[in-house]
């Protein structure tokens, strides 16, 4: 593989000592964005971001970023849940939990703390990030409830009891799980397979929540076209038949 052919350079070093500051988004979440706004090709935009994932999947796992370590009880907020969430990874099958962990840390409690949008909350920017959520002694930053392999075995990522950050929408993310599919549905449906599972698992669970209240993330936040651009039409009035 030819060696710099891109004209970004990630420096680990640098940022290696950045993230040992509380603050380390503050410039982190510019350098990303600017970062990403000079990329134009678009498997070397998905490469910068592959490259900063992993590399903050590596600290966490080193346990050598700077986190907070205690924090307020987000989870008082949660309210019954009333509606089911559906995502996709928008990546093949095989999706790696800790992966995910560490770009929803990045892709959305980094620039929440880097510019909060609850005016009460702005004292948080500059903070150390504060999930309130643990596994296995480590703070989790994982927004999704639900993770459903292709096999459709569900992996339970967040308890029921927790606010996961998935909707981009506080007033959703009160009220929903989320469930995310490990695959890309970006121009292709699930398969009749998937979707049988996937409403078997949500009338199990979730059998008091209505049909009107099973969504796609493009539907709680207009401007992402997760779970895919056939949601709306294709696959969510065959999963609510499912559902019947
Ligand atoms: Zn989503």
């Amino acid at each position: 593989m030819p060696k710099n052919r891109y004209k970004w350079k990630f420096d680990e070093q640098y940022w290696e000592r950045v993230a040992q500051q509380p603050d380390w988004y503050m410039q982190l979440v510019p350098y990303v964005k600017k970062t990403q706004e000079s990329i134009s090709n678009v498997d070397e935009l998905a490469n910068f971001r592959k490259t900063i994932g992993h590399f903050f999947q590596k600290l966490l796992a080193e346990e050598k970023l700077a986190l907070a370590s205690e924090g307020p009880d987000l989870d008082a907020q949660r309210e019954p849940v009333s509606s089911v969430v559906i995502h996709h990874t928008s990546s093949a099958p095989g999706y790696s939990i800790d992966y995910m962990n560490a770009v929803h840390l990045l892709n959305i409690y980094a620039p929440y703390y880097f510019q909060p949008t609850v005016p009460e909350e702005m004292e948080l920017r500059g903070k150390p990030i504060w999930s309130g959520h643990f596994k296995n002694g480590k703070q989790n930053f994982i927004g999704y409830h639900w993770l459903m392999r292709m096999d459709g075995s569900l992996e339970h990522l967040l308890d029921d009891n927790q606010i996961g950050w998935h909707a981009g929408n506080w007033s959703v993310n009160k009220r929903s799980v989320a469930i995310c599919l490990d695959n890309n549905y970006e121009k292709m449906c699930p398969s009749e397979q998937t979707l049988e599972a996937l409403a078997t698992h949500i009338r199990k669970k979730y059998p008091e929540v209505k049909s009107e209240n099973i969504m796609g993330h493009c539907e709680s936040s207009p401007g992402t076209i997760c779970p895919g651009v056939h949601f709306l039409e294709e696959w969510k009035p065959k999963l609510i038949e499912y559902l019947k």
